[in-house]
């Protein structure tokens, strides 16, 4: 079957061999056999249920800030949402929906200037809300499973399913999200004051640029911190901080963060994942996990 002919057809504009490099904050990965940015529910339907009739599978993409697309790309489609997606409504005094493409930091400004709090920790995460939702995204400070009320998505067939509160399973940075098409999310905030909530905004922020490469290209937090410890603290131990492998180094500033600072390959990138883990389990004993997800081929 000719699946991305009928994408076409659909009128989803697929774009063939798109060079994921151009969607992801590492700026590193490479093509998808097509890739489509659905911008009404009809077309983020419409291009599932032609990949579930063709067989072909389906990777959805936010932001990309947590993803290291491998150099061979992404065989099938790779399906992110704009448009209609990017609302942001409050349909009620505590209430706030969200669509999965509105970015984190716009959601959590408009709370703010909506008198309402509670998201103030996560307004650094670069994401997009459907890819905070999936990665359960946040901080020491707070994430932003507690404030989720329900979420909608697409299954397989196109078809809307709404995920109550009591069937959602949100841990630290993964959830059981993400297997279907997340459109939106409905959550639950407090009331507060607009100044009170805009001055820990920016304080969030300022404390950010002081101590994270936010300017470099890199995926945020490589690994999970094990439990009671802390990666970035294991890994300068470790003497890698600044270690470099073809295009891609340990943060100087951070080294829970990978850059790619000279045109990296994923394998550059992989390389370095595999050195920090190796020395860090032969120095601790601690098997480090990752955060950041790989994905493609
Ligand atoms: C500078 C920097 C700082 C960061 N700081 C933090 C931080 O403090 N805390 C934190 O938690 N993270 C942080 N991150 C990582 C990243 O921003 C988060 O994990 C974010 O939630 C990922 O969102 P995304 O839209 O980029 O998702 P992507 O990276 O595109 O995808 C992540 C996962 O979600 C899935 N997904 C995305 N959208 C959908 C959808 N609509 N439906 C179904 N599945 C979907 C993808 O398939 C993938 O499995 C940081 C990243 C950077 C670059």
């Amino acid at each position: 079957m000719d699946w991305i002919g009928e994408l076409e057809r659909a009128g989803v504009g697929p774009l063939r061999d798109e060079p994921l490099s151009r969607h992801t904050s590492f700026k590193i990965g490479g093509p998808a056999d097509a890739f489509v940015t659905a911008t009404t529910r009809a077309q983020a339907a419409a291009s599932l249920r032609i990949a579930k009739a063709a067989g072909v599978p389906v990777f959805f993409l936010g932001w990309g800030s947590n993803l290291l697309v491998r150099d061979g790309g992404i065989r099938g489609l790779v399906l992110a949402l704009g448009g209609d997606f990017e609302r942001v409504d409050f349909p009620g005094p505590e209430l706030v929906r969200a669509g999965s493409a509105v970015r984190v930091p716009q959601l959590v400004v408009s709370c703010a200037e909506n008198g309402l709090t509670g998201l103030e920790p996560i307004v650094g995460v670069p994401g997009c809300v459907g890819g905070a939702l999936v990665m359960n995204a946040g901080t020491r400070e707070g994430e932003i499973g507690p404030f989720v009320e329900e979420v909608e998505t697409l299954g397989p067939e196109g078809d809307p399913v709404v995920v109550p509160r009591s069937a959602l399973d949100f841990k630290y940075r993964s959830s059981n999200l993400g297997k279907s098409l997340v459109l939106s999310a409905l959550l639950r905030l407090k009331r507060g004051v607009k100044a009170d909530i805009m001055a820990v905004v920016a304080s969030q922020q300022q404390k950010r640029s002081r101590t994270q490469p936010i300017h470099t290209f890199n995926v945020g937090s490589t690994f999970k911190n094990p439990p009671g410890l802390y990666a970035a603290q294991m890994i300068e131990r470790s003497g890698l901080k600044g270690h470099v492998v073809g295009g891609a180094r340990v943060s100087p500033m951070h080294a829970n963060f990978i850059e790619n600072f000279a045109g990296a390959k994923a394998s550059d990138v992989l390389a370095l994942v595999d050195l920090i883990s190796e020395r860090v389990r032969a120095e601790s004993g601690v098997k480090l996990e990752l955060e950041m997800r790989v994905v493609g081929e």
